[in-house]
C-alpha cells in the first residue's frame, strides 16, 4: 500500500502539479485558503476529493467524530491563525453518516482516551437520548439524529470560544456552516446554513 501511494504521488506530480504549475507555484509562495474545515478523520470524508477542490482551497482541522474541542489548544490555536492570519471568512463543521465516533458515543466505548475525548459530544447524545424517548427511533435512526445533533453542539462550541465570539460581533466574520456528508450517496446536506445565520452568538 505504502508503494501505490508514492506511485500516486508520481502520477498527480506529471499529471495535476505538473500541468498546473503556474497554480502551484503561486499556492507555493503562500497559502490563501479561504475554508477551514473541521471534519471526522473517517478515510471516506476526504474534504479536498468530495468538494472537487484543488491544494490550497482548504486548511483542515479532522479528528474523531470532528469535535470542537472548546479546551483544546490544538483546535484553537489552528482557528486563531486561520481567523487572524489567513482571514478565512467561512468555517465547514462536516459530520458525516455512518460515523464510527458518533456510534460509539451512542453505545459507548472502553478505550479510555476515544471515551475522554467523545465527552466533547455528550450534549448532543442527552438532547438525542430525549428525542429518541418521545419519538420512539430505532437505533439507526438515532444515530442520524445524533450525528445532526452534534454539528449543531459543535458548532455551539466553536460559536463560544471567545476570541471567536468577540471576531464575529465585530466583524460580522467567520461565517460557520454545518454539513452532513453521506458515505452511501456522496452528497452533502446543509444542516447549518451560515450564510442565513446571524454572525451575532
Ligand atoms: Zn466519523
Amino acid at each position: 500500500m505504502i508503494g501505490e501511494l508514492l506511485e500516486g504521488n508520481q502520477r498527480f506530480v506529471e499529471n495535476e502539479f505538473n500541468a498546473n504549475l503556474a497554480y502551484y507555484h503561486t499556492i507555493a509562495a503562500a497559502q490563501s485558503p479561504k475554508i477551514l474545515w473541521i471534519g471526522c478523520s473517517d478515510s471516506r470524508v476526504s474534504e479536498d476529493v468530495v468538494t472537487g477542490s484543488k491544494p490550497g482551497t482548504i486548511f483542515v482541522h479532522r479528528n474523531v467524530a470532528n469535535n470542537v474541542a472548546f479546551n483544546d489548544v490544538n483546535v484553537a490555536s489552528l482557528i486563531q491563525y486561520a481567523i487572524i492570519h489567513l482571514k478565512i471568512p467561512d468555517i465547514v463543521v462536516c459530520g458525516h453518516t455512518k460515523c464510527g465516533g458518533i456510534r460509539a458515543i451512542e453505545e459507548g466505548v472502553n478505550d479510555d482516551f476515544i471515551a475522554d475525548w467523545l465527552l466533547i459530544a455528550q450534549g448532543a447524545k442527552e438532547k438525542t437520548d430525549r428525542i429518541a424517548a418521545e419519538q420512539g427511533l430505532n437505533l439507526e435512526q438515532k444515530l442520524e439524529v445524533l450525528t445532526r445533533e452534534n454539528i449543531r453542539l459543535q458548532i455551539k462550541h466553536l460559536t463560544s470560544i471567545g476570541f471567536i465570539k468577540r471576531h464575529r460581533n465585530k466583524t460580522g466574520l467567520p461565517r460557520v456552516h454545518g454539513w452532513l456528508y453521506s458515505v452511501d450517496s456522496g452528497k452533502i446536506e446543509v444542516i447549518v446554513d451560515g450564510n442565513a445565520v446571524p454572525p451575532v452568538a
